[in-house]
């Protein structure tokens, strides 16, 4: 009598691969996040590795074309700018996040050769590309000094009987870096009256009328204090207007 022929369990349970390929531009690679074997040569993937997704399952690298890539992740743009340029092939890496039902980049993979020497070209050159870095940090700031002078000009040119100072405390307020006041719109970046004018009315609105203290004490609502300040608003703006 022979035994009951037990079905095999298999040995581990096949990972919840997400059945379409990604949409990414080129070829494209998934972080396994249990041990697969490949479709083709059947050799089973560890837990980490990336496999190609093809339609007839996952491949392992070796089997999709991809043998010999090192798996560089993402956080170093000018190295993996670097590599990439220089490798005969460059595969997206991805991992497919459960929670968020999507795929997203972990990095790349790329010759080992390629990764290698764009290692060594990058700690050859870090010191260069610190001082540029540095050196555009500087002109960015000068840039910023010289747009807020200009604003404070405009302001000066349209309310020349402001008190003196105000044009610059305006221009340093409005043009205060991400700030997303009125002085960093692109608008206000031509010095667009108007956005000029925005400017100076909140200025006005806050250093010269009751408006803060009305929404501080609660006796009024944003809209409600507008109105109770606005004549005194326009009577200020009237005279910043007319020459000293
Ligand atoms: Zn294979």
């Amino acid at each position: 009598m022979t035994p009951p022929v037990r079905p095999r369990r298999p040995r581990y349970a096949p990972p919840p691969l997400p059945p379409a390929a990604p949409d990414v531009e080129g070829p494209a690679a998934v972080r396994l996040e249990a041990p697969l074997a490949c479709a083709a040569c059947v050799v089973e993937a560890p837990e980490g590795a990336f496999v190609r997704m093809a339609p007839g399952g996952a491949l392992c690298l070796r089997c999709a074309g991809f043998g010999g890539l090192a798996f560089l992740p993402s956080g170093d743009p000018a190295l993996t700018r670097r590599a990439s340029a220089s490798a005969p092939l460059a595969v997206v890496a991805l991992r497919f996040n459960r929670r968020r039902k999507r795929f997203e980049r972990v990095g790349t993979l790329l010759a080992a050769a390629a990764l290698e020497s764009a290692r060594a070209a990058c700690a050859a050159d870090a010191e260069v590309r610190e001082a540029r870095r540095a050196r555009d940090a500087v002109r960015r700031e000068v840039a910023d000094a010289a747009y807020v002078a200009a604003f404070a000009a405009a302001v000066r040119a349209r309310y020349p009987g402001a008190p003196a100072g105000a044009p610059e405390t305006i221009a340093r307020h409005a043009c205060e870096k991400a700030s997303g006041r009125v002085g960093r719109t692109a608008d206000a970046k031509r010095l667009d009256p108007e956005k000029v004018d925005l400017a100076v009315v909140a200025h006005v609105r806050h250093a010269h009328t009751g408006y803060d203290a009305l929404l501080d004490a609660r006796v009024a609502d944003k809209r409600e204090a507008r109105d109770l300040i606005r004549s005194t608003v326009r009577r200020t703006l009237d005279a910043w207007r007319a020459a000293p």
